[in-house]
């Protein structure tokens, strides 16, 4: 990542982002866990490094090494098992669906846009861990190229920008790319996938408003939150500014074993989100990555949490339990009822 040259003195979100936790021992002695934890880290780690901001860490449960939190980042025995029949390294399909550098288009009217590979933590289930989107990216340089491709494609109404995480992206780039956006008027929505308001609230500063604020289009962020314990006051506070800025806030979860697998945890990150002005969106089914398999919930149960979720909440807090099948027109609904 080269953030000096977007932003030339450092500001404070990227000053925690470069001092983000790389060391498994200096993660187990900051939560009081054993080294005896260390070896299988160590290991795990080396193919997809480990990789946590320090105030993420401090949401976590000194002493627990099953904190649903803790169990997202650090890595395991078990990703070094032979993978299951299925579990792969490309489970979403990406490198077929590559329209131009760093575009991918899979859906009607919506474009994804992967502005950066990069990202401020490594969570294990994660597809990045075997994707190469250091190299698939759009560098700066491609970007007017992608835009050009964007003015040719009048279905594109929205535009989503993935990675990575883009608001990894300085606010000066991400200036740039609105600007550029605004040569793309039938893009009536820009929508951004992002964990840092979670991981890394800081992230949500003045100058990243303001460059929210100065697009051409409507912007929706979907954010990504697992765990209710995630919700801390940095998240709250950044979900509150981007609110009085008129930005849609919408949460997809991961459901994974032993983090979110039960209708309780669920119910209270549901809860908990909207009382940040976060409305639930997706709930996703794991992808079946090759390293994953530990956090697969199983269709049926994963249906039956979904239920009641459903008898538990009010119609409009309540996440669609979807997956992403390769080859799809759109994210498949693992509908409840008849199938099992
Ligand atoms: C998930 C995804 C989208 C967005 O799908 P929505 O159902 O609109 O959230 C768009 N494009 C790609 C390639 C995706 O993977
Ligand atoms: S925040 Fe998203 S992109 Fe980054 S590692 Fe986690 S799941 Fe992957």
């Amino acid at each position: 990542m080269s953030l000096a040259t977007s932003d030339p003195q450092p500001e404070t979100w990227q000053r925690l982002y470069a001092g983000a936790i790389t060391d498994p021992r200096e993660l187990l002695q900051m939560l009081e866990l054993p080294q005896s934890l260390l070896p299988a880290a160590a290991d795990a780690g080396r193919s997809f490094p480990l990789r946590v901001p320090r105030g993420f860490v401090e949401l976590m449960e000194p002493g627990n090494p099953r904190d649903p939190l803790l169990l997202q980042v650090l890595p395991q025995a078990e990703e070094r098992h032979p993978p299951g029949p299925g579990f792969v390294t490309d489970p979403v399909g990406d490198e077929a669906a590559m329209a131009a550098p760093g575009v991918l288009q899979k859906y009607a009217g919506r474009a994804l846009f992967i502005a950066t590979g990069a990202c401020a933590i490594n969570c294990r289930y994660c597809f990045r861990r075997h994707f190469p989107y250091d190299q698939a990216n759009a560098g700066v340089a491609s970007w007017e190229p992608a835009m050009a491709a964007l003015r040719q494609r009048e279905d594109i109404t929205e535009l989503i920008l993935s990675g990575g995480d883009p608001l990894v992206l300085g606010n000066r780039r991400l200036r740039m790319l609105g600007d550029l956006l605004r040569t793309v008027p039938h893009v009536r929505r820009l929508r951004i996938h992002t964990r840092l308001p979670v991981v890394l609230p800081e992230r949500v500063d003045e100058g990243l408003l303001d460059c929210l604020t100065g697009l051409a289009q409507r912007c929706v962020m979907v954010l990504h939150i697992n765990h209710p314990r995630e919700i801390g006051h940095g998240l709250l506070r950044a979900a509150s500014r981007l609110r009085e800025r008129g930005i849609t806030l919408l949460n997809q979860a991961v459901l994974l074993r032993g983090v979110n697998d039960d209708a309780d945890t669920l119910t209270s990150l549901c809860e908990g989100g909207f009382d940040g002005g976060i409305l639930p969106y997706y709930l996703h089914a794991l992808d079946p990555v090759a390293g994953g398999e530990h956090f697969l919930v199983p269709d049926r149960r994963a249906r039956r949490i979904a239920e009641e979720l459903r008898r538990r909440l009010p119609g409009y807090l309540v996440p669609t339990l979807v997956r992403e099948v390769p080859g799809q027109p759109c994210k498949t609904p693992l509908t409840t009822g008849a199938h099992d």
